[in-house]
């Protein structure tokens, strides 16, 4: 678990400048969603966070240690997308395992791990499947499983429910929450979803070109909107 503190972040790809001096402070344990139209930086922000994007200026700092130098293994980050990715030829603890047993963990610790992280998604009767034995939903919870197993200290999710029909978003929107709840690791959610982004955060943040628009928890948000903007995003009616 840990806090993550943004310091005048930037980014530019050649001379597009996507994040403007961006500055966030995220406590530990925090749930913020991370809302704003396409192309607004959000995907190019989590990257940053990750360690999988060089940052053009600016400081990330986890648990108050700056990790700009870090590489994404060290930052101790999980990041879970919309695209799942799962391996097809291995089983469903093979997958949840796979990074721990890359990291040279002992059998016994990965079993132990593993187990663990089923129980927690509820995957346990479904550990013996291949991917292609699932339906989306059960996909994406072993995908959140292979996160969960590494016990990271942050969470960064990119759109991760975007390709799951309606019906099933909103079960898996319980099954986020749920798993909140347990493990409460510091989370940073990615979403276009307002209402995903009402029920499961506890700072929703406004990205507009590169720029925090306004953030807060979403009732306030909701109530008092910054800007038609923020207005039109969080979906007050006006
Ligand atoms: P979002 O996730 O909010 O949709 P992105 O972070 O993916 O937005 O993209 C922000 C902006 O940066 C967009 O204008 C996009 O075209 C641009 N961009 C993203 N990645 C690259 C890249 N590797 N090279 C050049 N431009 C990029
Ligand atoms: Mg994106």
């Amino acid at each position: 678990m840990a806090s993550v503190e943004l310091n005048n972040i930037r980014k530019a790809y050649g001379t597009l400048d996507v994040i403007h001096d961006l500055s966030l402070a995220i406590e530990d344990r925090e749930f913020v969603a991370l809302v704003g139209p396409s192309g607004c930086g959000k995907s190019t922000l989590l990257r940053m966070i990750a360690g999988l994007e060089e940052i053009t200026g600016g400081d990330v700092l986890i648990d108050g240690k700056t990790v700009n130098s870090l590489t994404p293994r060290a930052r101790n980050i999980a990041m879970v997308f919309q695209s799942y990715a799962l391996y097809p030829h291995m089983t469903v603890a093979q997958n949840i395992g796979f990074n721990l047993k890359m990291s040279g963990e002992p059998a016994a610790t990965i079993d132990k791990r593993v187990a663990e992280a089923a129980r927690m998604l509820d995957l346990t009767s479904l550990l013996d499947r291949k991917p292609s034995q699932l339906s989306g939903g059960q996909r994406q919870r072993v995908a959140m499983g292979r996160a969960v197993v590494r016990n990271p200290a942050v969470f960064l999710f990119d759109e991760p429910l975007s390709n799951l029909d309606a019906k099933l978003r909103v079960q898996m929107r319980a099954e986020i929450k749920s798993l909140h709840q347990k493990v409460q690791t510091t989370s940073i959610y990615v979403t276009h979803d307002q209402i995903e982004a009402m029920t499961l955060a506890d700072k929703i943040v406004v990205l507009n070109h590169g720029r925090i628009e306004q953030q807060g928890a979403p009732i306030e948000l909701y109530r008092n909107p910054a800007n038609l903007f923020v207005a039109g995003f969080i979906g007050s009616p006006s």
